[in-house]
């Protein structure tokens, strides 16, 4: 696989296993999706570099989605499920609603400590 497009934007943790993100020209690749992919083996996340930010952040969402599957075992699991769930989940994520529940068990902690 020719690598010399490929950019390194992000590395996430599921269940422990570090995905590490990366931008790259999936056309001039060929043999993937359009937007994204995820691939279990090498732990990797590859999205088209060419779009909005919005539409890469919510392809690393949908594809996160994939490695949170893969990793509970799910091997087979539907497409339009994780489509729906990236939906939901990438106004979460991108308006800082997992902020807010962080915040909240932070002080949770924080007061349980005094
Ligand atoms: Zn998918």
């Amino acid at each position: 696989m020719d690598e010399t497009n490929r950019k390194h934007l992000l590395d996430l943790d599921v269940a422990g296993i570090t995905y590490t993100v990366y931008e790259d020209d999936l056309h001039q690749l060929g043999g993937y999706g359009e937007l994204g992919y995820c691939d279990y083996m090498t732990q990797t996340i590859v999205v088209q570099y060419d779009v909005p930010m919005q539409r890469k952040a919510q392809t690393i969402i949908h594809e996160l989605l994939h490695a949170m599957f893969l990793e509970t075992g799910y091997d087979e699991h539907d497409e339009d499920m994780i489509n729906r769930l990236g939906i939901t989940l990438t106004p979460i994520v991108l308006g800082g609603e997992l902020e807010k529940i962080r915040e909240f068990a932070n002080k949770d902690e924080e007061s349980a400590g005094e």
